[in-house]
């Protein structure tokens, strides 16, 4: 998340005008159903809140200017990840699949016993593909994606978080299907402690009241999906909501390769199939990002080599990529993940994941 330029201005028109703005082309359709279910839902949630504690804030429970941040700055408009992005990771894929993606496609097969996980944890060494991972759900199940990095809750919206998450709960509801994306989740939800602030306290509570509204309601598709790579550290009133917890291990052997491959598509390289091996057995312990970071590294090569012939050198005079290229860069780029961590990580799929 980032950016407040976007808070300045709100304009009457903007509470129904924002909520009611359409994420893809299948909401277009039925955008004036959506709206009136979105309105109606938010009305709810909203005399909800008034319940649960006395009116205060605004007179609606809405804050206009929030609302508008969170659909510009929240809402991640990126273009669309698919499945085939992402290398490995089956098991992943399948679990989300059945927890998330066809539960939406089919909501009258997903009831009773079948009804869908609301929460879940994607949990593992960073750089592996959760991001990609919860956005490739959110596309591939037409739903509006919130992306929330947890340390930005904390430090921009300072004071103002608790009313954020409450508005994004709120927004999240007019916008299904959704799926809420919280990045680097124990940072914002980790164990209580003597010297927690008070606010700190506040943003937990609500998150975990909000969390509980769309639980408890049956007919919202609003999936949270929280991101971590220190799940040891989260509260236990979250873990128990997050109740599905799916490792996002560092990528194995045929992970890598297939890493490797995309990463140096529609780039010259010669790497035989003997180096392309070899590369992939020397990467053991690289994260995804890590290898992305190896391969930009290694494409450098090459062009330093050119000297002051960078300038004037055709595109298609500068030489492809060679396994020394790679060998330099390793001793540049090493994996970003200590042994002890990622063991560590390993335990606790043990005894907490699902997978
Ligand atoms: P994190 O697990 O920290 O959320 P990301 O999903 O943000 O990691 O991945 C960071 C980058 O690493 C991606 O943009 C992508 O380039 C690369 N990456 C990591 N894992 C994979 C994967 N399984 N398939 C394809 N790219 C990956």
């Amino acid at each position: 998340t980032g950016g407040s330029s976007e808070i300045k201005s709100t304009s009457p028109k903007l509470q129904t005008g924002a909520i009611s703005s359409t994420a893809s082309p299948r909401k277009v359709a039925t955008k004036s159903s959506a709206n009136v279910r979105g309105a109606s839902a938010v009305r709810n949630q909203a005399n909800n809140a008034m319940t649960r504690r006395p009116v205060q804030e605004s007179g609606s429970g809405y804050d206009a200017k929030l609302v508008e941040m969170i659909n510009s700055v929240i809402v991640d408009h990126s273009p669309s990840v698919k499945w085939e992005d992402i290398a490995g990771l089956e098991m992943a894929k399948q679990a989300l699949m059945e927890m998330v993606i066809l539960p939406t496609k089919r909501r009258d097969l997903f009831t009773g016993l079948r009804k869908p996980a609301k929460g879940l944890l994607l949990f593992g060494p960073p750089g592996t593909g959760k991001t990609l991972l919860a956005k490739a759900v959110a596309s591939e199940s037409d739903a509006t994606f919130f992306n929330v990095s947890a340390s930005s809750l904390t430090s921009k919206w300072v004071g103002e978080g608790e009313k954020l998450v409450r508005t994004l709960f709120q927004v999240a509801i007019s916008r299904q299907p959704s799926v809420i994306f919280i990045d680097e989740i124990d940072s914002i939800m980790s164990t209580r402690t003597e010297n927690e602030n008070e606010a700190s306290r506040r943003l937990k509570s609500e998150f975990l009241v909000q969390f509980d509204g769309v639980t408890s309601s049956s007919g919202d598709l609003v999936t949270v999906i929280g991101a971590t790579n220190k799940p040891q550290e989260l509260d236990d009133a979250v873990l128990r909501r997050l109740v599905k917890r799916i490792y996002i291990p560092l990528p194995d052997r045929n992970a890598r390769r297939l890493l490797l491959k995309h990463k140096l598509k529609g780039h010259a390289f010669a790497l035989p199939d003997r180096d392309l091996e070899r590369l992939v057995a020397e990467t053991d312990g690289y994260s995804g990002s890590d290898l992305q970071a190896l391969c930009e590294e290694a494409a450098m090569m090459p062009i330093r080599e050119l000297g002051s012939n960078i300038l004037t050198v055709q595109p298609n005079q500068v030489r492809g990529l060679r396994y020394g290229d790679f060998q330099k860069a390793m001793t540049v780029i090493r994996p970003s993940l200590q042994k002890s961590k990622w063991e560590e990580l390993e335990r606790w799929n043990r005894e907490f994941g699902s997978n």
